[in-house]
């Protein structure tokens, strides 16, 4: 049994070994990835689900990586978080969406409000603040045209997430919670969270016009949000039953499939011109 319980340490070990081999390897390749531009964002638009118009987009990043291809946010963000390499690639993702949308508005595709993810890790930095402002400054940017999209885990560190929400804020930016009703938020907490936009997660969209139980938690988002002044956006809107079951439970704005991939900068540009603008 000793010998047994060595053995199964030794192999442990080794697991754990090669395991931060091989994240100090993919960290490398991140940092290189960063300093040789290999990131890049796609924009999927958001719609008003009842007129059908395009109110904003949000911004997702991928990694061009020259012998793997393009590598999905999926794989590398939690290590970006974990090694704090989210700080620099996230400052790059702020200023690329700002300076993008800043773009689109000056070739007139109206004032569509760009929404940029934030990790917790990027929130809880104490110069995040002063990054965000840097990049408003840099870019020219209006404020209220930013939205940052931050997911429920800043519940399990409100004290220190609060008085960041509200600074942002103060600048006039916009704060969604992102993926709504999958985390560990206290319903209690929400209305003294300074925050505007519940975005229910896809998670519940992908049944709502066949399950009667994933209805009810929409609708209950729904009633939450109107009765204490904020917006809801339903993500993950792949088919018009979707569409038609949202529209009926009063939510106002969606993304997804349905309405379009997220797309390169000069495919989302061919996009909005096609819609008309
Ligand atoms: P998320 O913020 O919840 O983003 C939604 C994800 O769903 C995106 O995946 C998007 O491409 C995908 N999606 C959009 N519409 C549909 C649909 O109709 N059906 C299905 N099945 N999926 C849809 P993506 O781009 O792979 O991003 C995955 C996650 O990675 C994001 O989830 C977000 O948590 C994180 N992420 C992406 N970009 C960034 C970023 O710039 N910064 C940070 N911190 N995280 C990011
Ligand atoms: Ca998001
Ligand atoms: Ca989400
Ligand atoms: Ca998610």
């Amino acid at each position: 049994v000793k010998q047994n319980s060595k053995n199964n340490y030794a192999v442990y070990n080794k697991k754990l070994e090669n395991m931060s081999l091989e994240r100090r390897i993919i960290e490398n390749a991140m940092r290189k990835g960063l300093n040789e531009h290999q990131f890049f964002l796609e924009y999927q638009p958001k719609f008003n689900i009842h007129s059908d118009e395009i109110v904003g987009m949000e911004a997702l990043v991928r990694w061009n990586h020259p012998d793997l291809g393009t590598i999905p946010p999926g794989k590398f963000i939690s290590l970006a978080e974990e090694t704090g390499l989210i700080i620099p690639l996230g400052e790059w993702i702020l200023n690329e969406s700002c300076k993008q949308a800043k773009e689109w508005q000056e070739k007139g595709f109206g004032q569509l409000i760009v929404s940029v993810n934030v990790s917790v890790r990027q929130l809880q930095d104490p110069k995040f603040v002063q990054q965000v402002e840097r990049v408003l400054k840099e870019t020219g940017f209006n404020p209220k045209l930013l939205e940052l999209e931050v997911t429920e885990s800043i519940f399990a560190d409100l004290n220190c997430i609060t008085p960041i929400l509200k600074r942002l804020r103060s600048l006039g930016i916009h704060i969604s919670v992102d993926d709504f009703g999958t985390g560990y938020s206290s319903l209690s907490y929400i209305k003294h969270l300074p925050i505007d936009t519940l975005k229910v997660d896809a998670s519940f969209v992908k049944d709502i016009h066949k399950n009667e139980e994933s209805k009810a938690i929409v609708r209950a988002i729904i009633n939450l949000a109107e009765t204490i002044g904020l917006k809801v956006i339903a993500e993950g809107i792949e088919i018009e039953e979707q569409v038609r079951a949202l529209r009926n439970d009063g939510c106002i704005f969606g993304q997804g499939y349905f309405y379009s991939r997220p797309l390169r900068k000069e495919a989302f540009e061919e996009y909005i011109r096609s819609k008309g603008f």
